[in-house]
């Protein structure tokens, strides 16, 4: 049985690092006979450009019938002046909320290769592994109204409404329940549930949500203190599952501490496990043309594919201990290059990793 796959490169960066996770698919599907049909479709600035819209019919069409999509990035200050609801970004919201990806996961592995690339001390890191379980379609970024208006008195006020439903709260509360009992069985929910009733209502339906799992650990945190621990005792955690704001701003904290965000995939699910799949990381226009880029989180949302939408986990092991192998040799991209490793680029990257597999 043939299985669709899109494969959008977006904007910036995302091109580069795509071409390299392109090619260790095409490897795979022919080394595991995996029959996998791969197409394109555009997303985000390059959609606009082509299209005039971030989300147009054109991909809109192709996303629906894929089992699994894989984006590089999307965005940059070319599309800056464009209006919001155009913006590259915008499609991003669009295809999640359109496909209803409600679960995005978040691992933040440090190889302990990378000890060294950390900001935090090596003993505080070694051996990290946490997985950050986020609320994707529904919170802040989607709650109406919202908007900037004119008050009576002539001045500007910009507004934003947080909700969530109760089956909004419990079917992600439920997916990272169910990682939590195939890892470590803990899972720390964080709210903010001392301010706003919408995380006090979170608090209270994960509590509820906690009592089919009774062999994971629950805790709770509110979200500046999670903030605080994530840096002082990262290890403490192994599942954390969030809103969809918290969750945008833990996540880029955990991947500091696993030295780069470079390194980190993400799958963003829906009910039926179908998903798209991206490095956690923008379209780095500071970056962009050099051929410096890390493609290796993008490489590894491909594992995370595999193994989550496609159910293929030999072929996801073979990707992971190749880029294990890769680390080994001591090759690195800039963002993660410490003295006496060896400088790489994109392509040389993608290549070390081909080879490897
Ligand atoms: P960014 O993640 O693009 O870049 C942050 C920093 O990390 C930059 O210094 C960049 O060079 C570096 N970096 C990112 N990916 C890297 C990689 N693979 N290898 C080496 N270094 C890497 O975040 P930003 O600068 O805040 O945003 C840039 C653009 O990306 C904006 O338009 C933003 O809206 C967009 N964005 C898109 C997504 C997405 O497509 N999912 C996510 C975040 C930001």
């Amino acid at each position: 049985m043939s299985r669709n796959i899109l494969l959008m490169t977006g904007d910036g960066i995302g091109p580069e690092i795509v071409a390299e996770a392109s090619k260790v698919l095409d490897q795979v599907n022919s080394r595991f006979s995996l029959g996998l049909v791969m197409s394109e479709a555009k997303l985000g600035g390059q959609a606009y450009d082509e299209y005039g819209a971030p989300y147009p019919e054109a991909t809109r069409d192709k996303a629906r019938q894929a089992d699994a999509i894989l984006l590089g990035a999307v965005g940059g200050p070319k599309w800056d002046a464009v209006e919001r609801h155009l913006r590259p970004e915008q499609g991003l919201l669009d295809i999640r909320s359109d496909l209803q990806l409600f679960a995005n996961l978040r691992p933040a592995i440090l190889y302990p290769q990378l000890a060294d690339a950390s900001s935090l001390k090596p003993e505080l890191v070694a051996g990290l592994d946490i997985l950050i379980v986020r609320e994707l379609t529904g919170g802040i970024y989607f709650g109406e109204p919202r908007g900037i208006r004119i008050l009576e008195d002539g001045q500007r006020q910009g507004y934003n409404t947080d909700v969530y439903t109760e089956s909004e709260i419990r079917r992600i509360a439920e997916i990272g329940f169910e990682l939590a009992r195939k890892r470590g069985g803990r899972i720390c929910s964080v709210d903010k549930a001392n301010v706003l009733e919408v995380t006090l209502l979170w608090r209270e339906v994960v509590t509820e949500v906690s009592t089919n799992y009774p062999d994971v650990e629950l805790s709770h945190l509110y979200v500046d203190n999670a903030a605080m621990q994530l840096v002082a005792r990262p290890k403490q955690f192994d599942v954390i599952l969030t809103g969809n704001l918290f969750g945008d701003i833990l996540s880029d904290e955990a991947a500091m501490l696993t030295g780069s965000i470079g390194m980190l995939p993400s799958a963003s699910l829906n009910k039926e496990r179908r998903g798209m799949y991206e490095p956690c990381h923008g379209s780095a226009p500071d970056i962009t043309g050099q051929g410096i880029a890390n493609p290796l989180a993008t490489i590894l949302s491909l594992s995370m594919m595999l193994r989550y939408s496609l159910g293929e986990q030999k072929a996801a092991d073979s990707i992971d201990a190749a880029v294990g192998r890769v680390l080994d040799t001591g090759l690195r991209t800039q963002d993660i290059f410490t003295p006496g490793t060896t400088k790489a680029s994109t392509s040389e990257m993608g290549e070390a990793v081909l080879k490897e597999l």
